[in-house]
C-alpha cells in the first residue's frame, strides 16, 4: 500500500495548493514536528500531546478556523485514544472561551484522503465558526468538504 502524507487533489487552489505541492515533493508529513515549518501561525495552547493553532488558510466565510494537531502521527480513527479525545475537547473548550465563539462546528476527517477530501492525512480536529452579518444576525455558510 502506498501512503501519501498529503493529497494534492484535495488542496484548494492558490498559495495553499502551491505549499501542498511543495510538501508532496518532500514526501514528509507537514503536521509532524520535524516538518512543521510550513505552518505560519503561532501555537496557542498545548495539552497532553496535542496543540491548538489557527489554520493558515481558513475556509471562506470562516470567522474562526482553528486546528488541533496531535504531536504523534495518526491517520486512522482507530488510533485515537480516550486521552486524545479528552485533549481535543480540552483545547476546544479553551478556544471557545478564548475567542468567545458563540457557535460553529467541531469536525475531524479520518482515514484514506481519497475518501475524506483532506489535503493532509495526519489527523487534525477543526473548529470552525462562520462570519455573521451584523445587521441581519444571519451567519454566512462555511463549506466543509468531505470527499470530492
Ligand atoms: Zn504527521
Amino acid at each position: 500500500m502506498t501512503k501519501e502524507v498529503v493529497n494534492i487533489r484535495n488542496a484548494r487552489k492558490g498559495q495553499y495548493r502551491k505549499v501542498i505541492e511543495q510538501i508532496h515533493l518532500t514526501d514528509k508529513c507537514p503536521f509532524c514536528r520535524e516538518n512543521f515549518k510550513y505552518h505560519k501561525k503561532p501555537i496557542l495552547k498545548r495539552y497532553h500531546g496535542w496543540f491548538l493553532t489557527k489554520n493558515s488558510w481558513p475556509y471562506k466565510n470562516a470567522l474562526h478556523h482553528l486546528i488541533i494537531i496531535g504531536e504523534k502521527h495518526k491517520e486512522n480513527f482507530s488510533e485515537l485514544t480516550q486521552k486524545d479525545f479528552e485533549a481535543a475537547a480540552y483545547l476546544t473548550r479553551w478556544a471557545i472561551k478564548h475567542f468567545q465563539i458563540k457557535g460553529g462546528a467541531f469536525a475531524v476527517r479520518f482515514g484514506d484522503t481519497n475518501f475524506t477530501g483532506a489535503s493532509v492525512a495526519h489527523i487534525h480536529f477543526q473548529i470552525i465558526s462562520p462570519k455573521q452579518n451584523k445587521k441581519t444576525k444571519h451567519s454566512k455558510t462555511v463549506t466543509f468538504p468531505i470527499g470530492g
